[in-house]
C-alpha cells in the first residue's frame, strides 16, 4: 500500500541537527526501523505507528506553514511511499530533508531532496550496516552525519572520510551521544585534526531536553 503510511508524529519545531538547524520546521516522523543502536533516543519510533494517507500526512503538515520540511524516523526508507511522500512536498515547492540511517538505498530517493544520511560507528552497536553503494549517490548538497559517542568512533570516522573521500561528495557533520561525550571533546578531536566536518550539537537537546515531538 504506497498511499499510506506508518506515522509516529507529526509536529513543527526549530530544527535541531544539520546544516538547517535553528531554522522552523515540520517534521514527519514515520513509524519502523530496521537497526537498534546502543544509544537511540527515538526507541518510542521503532514500533507501532498510526497509519496515514499520504494525503492526510501533506494537509496536517502544510497547515504548519513552514517552508522547510523534515521526514525522520525511525528510518523513513523503508516505508515503499516515502518516495511519493517526498516527491508531494516537492512539487508543493517545499525545502524537504529526509534522514536516514544509511543501511538502505539511498536512490529510490526524488531528486530535489536532501538526503542526511548516518554513518553508524562503533558504539552504536551497527557499524556494519552501511550500505557502501550509497557513497556513490551523494550528491554535493546531501549531508552525512557520524554521530560520536568516544574516540574509537572518531577514529572510525576519520578512516571511513578518508577511505572515500567523502569531504569531496557531501557536507560532512559530526555530533557527539548526548550523555556520553562531552561536547568540548569533540571540538578538540576536530581542531586537533582539521577533519573537513562541521561540528553540530542538538539544538532541540539543549532547548527541550529529552522531550517528544519537538
Ligand atoms: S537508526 Fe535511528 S531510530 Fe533506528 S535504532 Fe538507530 S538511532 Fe534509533
Amino acid at each position: 500500500m504506497s498511499e499510506s503510511l506508518l506515522v509516529c508524529e507529526l509536529f513543527r519545531s526549530i530544527q535541531g541537527e544539520s546544516t538547517y538547524a535553528g531554522t522552523v520546521c515540520s517534521f514527519v516522523r514515520l513509524a519502523g526501523c530496521n537497526l537498534e543502536c546502543h544509544y537511540c533516543d527515538t526507541s518510542y519510533a521503532r514500533s507501532g505507528g498510526i497509519l496515514m494517507t499520504i494525503a492526510s500526512i501533506v494537509e496536517k503538515i502544510c497547515g504548519f506553514g513552514t517552508g522547510l520540511i523534515e521526514i525522520t524516523g525511525g528510518e523513513p526508507l523503508l516505508q515503499q511511499g516515502t518516495s511519493a511522500l517526498i516527491r508531494d512536498f516537492l512539487e508543493r515547492k517545499k525545502t524537504v530533508l529526509m534522514e536516514t540511517n544509511g543501511s538502505l538505498d539511498i536512490g529510490v530517493v526524488p531528486n530535489g531532496c536532501i538526503r542526511i544520511v548516518d554513518v553508524k560507528c562503533p558504539s552504536s552497536g551497527m557499524q556494519h550496516s552501511f550500505l557502501e553503494r550509497n557513497i556513490a549517490e551523494l550528491k554535493r548538497d546531501d549531508e552525512v552525519k557520524f554521530v560520536i559517542g568516544s574516540r574509537e568512533d572518531f577514529d572510525f570516522s576519520l578512516a571511513f572520510i578518508g577511505k572515500h573521500s567523502l569531504e569531496k561528495r557531501a557536507i560532512l557533520l559530526m555530533s557527539p551521544v548526548t550523555g556520553m561525550l562531552p561536547s568540548s571533546d569533540l571540538a578538540q578531536w576536530i581542531l586537533d585534526s582539521n577533519v573537513p566536518v562541521r561540528l553540530q550539537l542538538q539544538l532541540h537537546k539543549i532547548l527541550w531536553g529529552d522531550r517528544r515531538g519537538v
